[in-house]
C-alpha cells in the first residue's frame, strides 16, 4: 500500500493495486486500504498474476488469470479460476508485493543445524534454541513470516536463553512473568481511570488536500487531530487494561450488580455445563473463544458468571455493589528480560519447567 501510493507521487499517472485474493483477506490493514483509494488507486481483486508481457525487451504490460474463492469442508480456501478470458494491464512499471521466504542455503548442512521439510531450522518453540546449543534464531527466520512485535518477543526470549546459557543454567528453566492487578478505586464513585464509555466512531485523521498530498512525496499527509479531537478520540479507549474483579466471599447476592450492567454481561444462575450455561445467561455468550468468568459456589447455591466479551469496563458494577465484592483492577503484565533476575541463581527463582 506504502509502494502504490508512493508510486502516485513519484510521477505514476495510473497506478493500480492488483491483488490475488479477495479485498476482505488481503494483508493490509483496512485503513491502509481506504486510505490508498482516498487516493484514486481502485483494488481490482482475485486476479492472479499470469505473464509479464514484452515487446522488443520492453514491457508493454501483465495478463492475469481471474479466480474466485471456494471454501473446502475444513475451511481452507482455494482460488478457481473462473473461466473468464485473462485479462490484460498495459503498464510500464510493475512493483511486485508478494511477500518474502525464509532462504538458508549458506548455512551447511553439515554443521549440526537441523532444518525441517520447510528449510526451517528445528527450534524449541519456547528457547529458540536450535539442535546445535549455542545458535538460536528469532523472528521470522524462526518459524516463518509473522511481525515486528513476534519478532521482538523472539529476540527477548532467546536474549533470556543465552544468559541462561552462558551462565551454566538449563535454557528450559524459564523465568515467570510479572503480573499484578491494582485497585482503582478513591472513593465510593471515583476510580483513578476515566470509566464514561464513548459511543464515537473513531474520528478519521485530517489529511492535506489531495492535490497538495499527491504533488510531492515530501508532503506530510496525515495531519494530526486537534486537542479537542485528539481528546474525544482517547476517550473512546475501552480501558481494556483494567479488570472487574470479583470477591465472592463479599457478595451477599442483592443482584444490583446484574440490574445495572448496560451490557447484561452479570448473572446469577444455577452452575451447569458450559455449553448449557452460555445460553441460560442474562445475554447469551455466543463468543465461543472468550472464556466465561465463573465464581465458585454462592451461598444460595448460584454463581457469578460474567461474560467479559461485551464488558465496557465503565464499573457501575463495582459502583453499585453494596458490600465491594466487585472491584475495578488495573492488570499490569511484564514479561521476563534477560539479566540476574532471569537467572536461577538469581533474585528471581526458577519456574516451571517448560517441557
Ligand atoms: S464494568 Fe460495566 S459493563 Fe462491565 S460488568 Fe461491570 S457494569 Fe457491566
Ligand atoms: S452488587 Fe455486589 S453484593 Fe450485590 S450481587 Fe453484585 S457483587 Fe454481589
Amino acid at each position: 500500500m506504502d509502494c502504490c501510493r508512493s508510486a502516485r507521487r513519484l510521477g505514476g499517472e495510473e497506478v493500480k493495486v492488483i491483488v490475488r485474493s479477495g479485498f476482505e483477506e488481503m494483508k493490509a490493514s483496512p485503513w491502509e486500504k481506504e486510505d490508498a483509494m482516498h487516493e484514486g488507486i481502485p483494488i481490482i481483486n482475485f486476479h492472479v498474476p499470469k505473464a509479464f508481457v514484452h515487446e522488443g525487451g520492453k514491457l508493454t504490460g501483465m495478463t492475469f488469470e481471474v479466480v474466485r474463492a471456494e471454501y473446502d469442508a475444513q475451511g481452507r480456501r482455494n482460488l478457481v479460476p473462473t473461466g473468464e478470458p485473462d485479462p490484460f494491464f498495459p503498464c510500464d512499471e510493475v512493483l511486485i508485493a508478494v511477500g518474502q521466504e525464509n532462504a538458508f542455503p549458506w548455512i551447511e548442512r553439515d554443521s549440526g543445524i537441523a532444518f525441517d521439510r520447510w528449510g526451517l531450522p528445528e527450534l524449541h518453540k519456547t528457547t529458540f534454541q536450535s539442535t546445535v546449543p549455542n545458535v538460536f534464531f528469532g523472528g521470522d527466520a524462526a518459524l516463518g513470516p509473522k511481525n515486528i512485535i513476534t519478532a521482538v518477543a523472539h529476540g527477548h526470549e532467546a536474549a533470556i536463553s543465552i544468559d541462561k546459557l552462558l551462565h551454566g543454567e538449563d535454557v528450559r528453566v524459564r523465568p515467570a512473568p510479572t503480573a499484578n492487578l491494582m485497585s482503582q478505586k478513591m472513593g465510593i464513585h471515583e476510580w483513578s481511570y476515566h470509566n464514561e464509555t464513548s459511543p464515537d466512531e473513531r474520528y478519521a485523521v485530517p489529511w492535506a488536500a489531495a492535490e497538495k498530498a499527491l504533488a510531492s512525496i515530501r508532503v506530510e499527509v496525515e495531519l494530526g487531530f486537534d486537542a479537542a479531537t485528539a481528546f474525544k478520540e482517547a476517550q473512546r479507549c475501552l480501558n481494556c487494561d483494567v479488570q472487574t474483579v470479583f470477591n465472592q466471599t463479599a457478595c451477599i447476592e442483592c443482584d444490583a450488580c446484574m440490574d445495572i450492567c448496560p451490557m447484561d454481561c452479570i448473572s446469577f444462575t444455577a452452575d451447569g455445563e458450559e455449553p448449557d450455561l452460555r445460553q441460560r445467561l442474562k445475554a447469551p455468550a455466543l463468543n465461543l473463544a472468550q472464556d466465561l468468568y465463573v465464581s465458585g459456589e454462592l451461598k444460595t447455591g448460584r454463581v457469578m458468571v460474567k461474560d467479559e466479551d461485551v464488558c465496557l469496563h465503565c464499573g457501575l458494577c463495582a459502583e453499585r455493589c453494596p458490600t465491594g465484592a466487585w472491584d475495578m483492577q488495573k492488570f499490569l503484565f511484564k514479561s521476563a528480560m534477560a539479566g540476574s533476575g532471569c537467572r536461577d541463581k538469581g533474585a528471581h527463582k526458577a519456574q516451571e519447567a517448560v517441557a
